[in-house]
């Protein structure tokens, strides 16, 4: 895929609303969490909105790389995400791995996660397209652009404009973090699609020492957000413990990108 002409016309970001909060705005939302909803995750998204989170992660349903592994909590862990969102007072989303998933979170959920391996499963996105909910839509970690806007288009084939792309880092030969951030996604794709690109630099560092800077570059290329996981207590996060941060970190996460954030926009206007 090339740049062609028709390719580099700067479009101005459609606002995407997750619950009350507004993606592709003035504001860069915080999503965070952990990875996946454990027993005690209630107080995990608390301690995610006492940092200052604007949305929760609540991941019931984990895909994961073997049949052996923690897959979730499943359908059990869904009253968990209604009383994380009337104790926080803050709109949740989560991945749903097939159309059964969507039907049981949609009620439940202010907006659908599509995780980087379901991103070419096109039936999920019409299904998930067609709640009307926000989709937050990982690139799978060997999309082009192409295929990524695709994807997208998938969703807004029903109707539902309502799409967020998330830059989580693809595979290359580099193999010390666990995916290579794409950082460039969020100026280039700014010409190509109307649609807010925010970044998840969770899953780029795979380490949680390479988060925050991985988070600030984020602010610094004008992502619209950002995703990144969070525990109370890392180190006992049932699923990517290695890539979580402990709630001061996330704290100081949120304040240095809001502040780079508004220094990028005053460098601008
Ligand atoms: C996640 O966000 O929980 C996740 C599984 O990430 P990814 O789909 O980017 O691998
Ligand atoms: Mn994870």
């Amino acid at each position: 895929m090339g740049t062609s002409p028709q390719h580099t016309q700067p479009k101005a970001t459609r606002r995407v609303a997750i619950g009350d909060v507004i993606f592709g705005g003035d504001e860069r939302p915080i999503i965070s969490g952990p990875c996946s909803v454990e027993p005690g995750y209630v107080g995990h998204a608390e301690a995610a909105a006492a940092a200052g989170a604007d949305v929760l992660r609540g991941c019931v349903f984990k895909p994961r790389s073997g049949p052996n592994r923690f897959q979730g909590i499943g359908a059990e862990g869904i009253p968990l995400l209604d009383e994380a969102r009337a104790r926080t007072g803050l709109p949740i989303i989560a991945e749903p791995l097939d159309g059964d998933d969507v039907r049981l979170l949609r009620d439940h959920v202010d907006g659908f996660l599509i995780g980087a391996r379901s991103m070419r499963n096109s039936r999920l996105l019409e299904v998930a397209g067609r709640t009307g909910l926000p989709i937050i839509l990982k690139r799978s970690f060997a999309a082009t652009y192409a295929e990524w806007l695709g994807a997208a288009d998938y969703v807004r084939a029903t109707g539902n404009d309502d799409v967020i792309l998330c830059e989580r880092g693809i595979r290359t030969f580099v193999t010390e973090t666990r995916n290579t951030l794409d950082i460039a996604a969020v100026p280039v794709l700014a010409g190509r699609t109307d649609l807010p690109v925010i970044i998840d630099p969770s899953h780029a560092a795979g380490r949680r020492e390479w988060v925050l800077p991985l988070a600030l570059a984020g602010a610094a290329v004008g992502a619209a957000g950002i995703i990144v996981e969070s525990h109370p207590v890392p180190d006992q996060s049932w699923t990517d413990s290695c890539q979580a941060l402990s709630t001061p970190e996330l704290r100081t996460l949120i304040e240095q990108f809001r502040r780079l954030t508004s220094l990028r926009e005053l460098s601008s206007t």
